[in-house]
This record gives C-alpha cells, sequence and structure tokens, in this order.
C-alpha cells in the first residue's frame, strides 16, 4: 500500500479523494467506490499503486483506436477494480473486488514496464482492461517514463474522472478511448452506478486539451438503443466534440449480472449507424459484429475508400490525406 495521488483532508481523520467524479469521503479504514483506495489514519492510500492484473500486446484496434498508430501493437496494462459497477461488465474478473478483499495480480514497478514494453518494440503503451483512473499513480509514473522515451500513451476508460485527474496527466497521454455508455442519467444510475454528466465533462474537457479522442458506445438492444437516445448522443458528439470525432458502437453480448439479454444483432447496430451518419458524423464505425463487418474509413468528402480494416488486412494512408481528392482524414497516422 502506498501513498495515493489527488486527495485532501476533510479534517483530522476524513479524506475526499479527488480521482473521479465519486469524490468519496472516507473515514479511517474505509475503502473508496473503487474498492482499492483507503483511508489509513487520515491519509489515503492505494493498494494497486505497483500492482497489475493484465499484460498484452494488443492489435492498437482492438482498443479500439482507429485514427491512432493503425497497424501498431500497443502494450496493454491492466490493474484491478473499478469506480463503474457496470452489470454488462466484459471483465469482471478483474475490475470487481472479491468480498473476500484479496486482490489478485502481480507486483510491479513503472520502471519494469516501460523497460518490458522497450523490449518488445511496442509503438504505445495503453492502460487499458479495467479503469485506469483509479490506478493514477501507476500511470503517473509510467507515463513519465514513457515520455522520455517517446513512447506514446493511451487510456481506455469510461472517462468519469475528474478534472484534477485530466489536468495532473495533460502532458502525458497522446490518446484514449472514452466510453459514452448512455445518454440518459438513469442508464448511467441503475446499470453502472455512475453519472452521466461527469462524462459529457470530461468528453468536452478531453477534445479541448488535444488528446487524440474516439468514442465508444456499448449499444444494449432495448436499454440505450431507442432512435432518440442514439441521437443525442450523436449529436452531442457532432456539436461538443465535432462530426469528425469516431464513434464505435460496439455489440452487447450477455456477460457478467446481464447474462439473459440477447445479443444486439448487426441489424440493431446498423440502425444506430444510420442515425449516426444522419446526424453527419464523419466516421461511425460498427464493433463486436464479427469479421469485416463496419470497420472502414470512408473519406466524406468523396466516399472513397481510405482506410481497410479486417482482421486479415490493415490498410491506411500514411500520409492522413484520402488518396483520391487530398482530405486530410484526421489522426495520427504514423
Ligand atoms: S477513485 Fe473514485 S471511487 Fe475510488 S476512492 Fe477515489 S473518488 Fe472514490
Amino acid at each position: 500500500m502506498l501513498d495515493a495521488l489527488l486527495w485532501l483532508n476533510i479534517d483530522d481523520t476524513t479524506v475526499e479523494c479527488l480521482v473521479c467524479g465519486h469524490h468519496c469521503r472516507l473515514k479511517n479504514g474505509m475503502k473508496g467506490r473503487c474498492g482499492v483506495r483507503v483511508n489509513k489514519e487520515g491519509k489515503l492510500f492505494s493498494v494497486v499503486t505497483d500492482l497489475v492484473s493484465s499484460i498484452q500486446m494488443d492489435p492498437i484496434e482492438k482498443k479500439p483506436l482507429y485514427h491512432f498508430l493503425p497497424g501498431t501493437r500497443t502494450f496493454s496494462i491492466g490493474s484491478v477494480g473499478c469506480n463503474f459497477r457496470c452489470k454488462f461488465c466484459q471483465n469482471d474478473h478483474i475490475s470487481v473486488i472479491p468480498k473476500s478483499g484479496i486482490i489478485n495480480g502481480k507486483r510491479t514497478s513503472a520502471r519494469s514496464l516501460i523497460d518490458l514494453a522497450i523490449q518488445y518494440k511496442s509503438k504505445s503503451i495503453a492502460f487499458t482492461y479495467n479503469e485506469p483512473t483509479i490506478f493514477i499513480e501507476l500511470i503517473n509514473d509510467a507515463s513519465e517514463l514513457a515520455f522520455a522515451h517517446k513512447i506514446p500513451v493511451i487510456l481506455v476508460s469510461n472517462g468519469f474522472m475528474s478534472t484534477d485527474f485530466l489536468d495532473m496527466l495533460a502532458n502525458r497521454v497522446q490518446a484514449v478511448n472514452i466510453d459514452l455508455k448512455s445518454f440518459r442519467e438513469d442508464f448511467y444510475r441503475e446499470y453502472c452506478g455512475g453519472h452521466l454528466r461527469p462524462v459529457l465533462d470530461s468528453l468536452k474537457r478531453i477534445r479541448k486539451m488535444g488528446w487524440w479522442l474516439e468514442v465508444t458506445t456499448l449499444v444494449i438492444h432495448g436499454l440505450n438503443d431507442s432512435p432518440e437516445e442514439i441521437r443525442d448522443c450523436a449529436r452531442f458528439i457532432r456539436d461538443e466534440l465535432g462530426a469528425d470525432v469516431p464513434w464505435h458502437l460496439s455489440a452487447f453480448h450477455p456477460a457478467y449480472l446481464m447474462q439473459d439479454r440477447a445479443d444486439t444483432s448487426l441489424e440493431q447496430l446498423q440502425a444506430a449507424w444510420s442515425i449516426g451518419k444522419e446526424e453527419g458524423l464523419e466516421y461511425v464505425y460498427l464493433g463486436n459484429v464479427g469479421a469485416a463487418v463496419g470497420g472502414n474509413t470512408y473519406c466524406p468528402q468523396c466516399s472513397n475508400l481510405v482506410a481497410e480494416r479486417s482482421p486479415w488486412k490493415i490498410s491506411f494512408p500514411a500520409s492522413g490525406k484520402c488518396p483520391k481528392c487530398g482530405h486530410d482524414i484526421p489522426g495520427v497516422w504514423h
């Protein structure tokens, strides 16, 4: 257990954690909602400062990031715990702390992780699998080293981080994929244990900060895919973030506490895609629906196929321009 970042004393024995939108106020001995930050005698500590559950080299398209260093692999790191409680979590084996309180993982250091990433010749480092916000200490240390080695840092997050979190890492992170799980507060409260507004605020702030941003919505038929709600998401992205921000519509498959709900079908996903396009979004992608569907990039100006993505082929123009009309396709292409 090591000192945590971003907290303040409310009184001699109570602390407030400033890392995410929950702003947990903790009395002596209490853990935050994430289960990994604890008040010990009036000081906040993290139990995951040096703990990882998963390390893997992943295609960057799996994050998903389609406009950031395409075709490369990213050194992907996960820890344990989460500040949300999504009933449809696809990684509950690491996001949910068991009732026993025993946390499984491997103790390591930021230096060892960066050395491994260099050994693997990774083009980037991604903090992913579980919510990275709650292990800011490891990200802070690793991103400082990554910066020194010119290795870009990626976060894959639910977007429920605080402005303090974003400010602290402002110059250390290059790209993010943020979930927009719904456009309804009720959904965030009932199915995620979170709130919508802080996520929208993070998205707007991240866009202004200049991190490369892509947005993902897991489409759950009958829960968050009414035409009105999908249209609200699309309009928010267009008006507040920009029509050129890539939006990934990903199909739900039964997971964790939602085993009884049907898979989202390709047709249901395509209905959401059509609304995104109607609202003027330039790069809308489909995910989790099998091979070679909905992953290509088309030029918004001349409709030419610009980038092709399938399990067996990834092609894109290194120039970042449409080879037919020269239109700039936003992103970091090499
Ligand atoms: S990271 Fe969020 S959930 Fe965890 S203790 Fe801090 S405010 Fe609470």
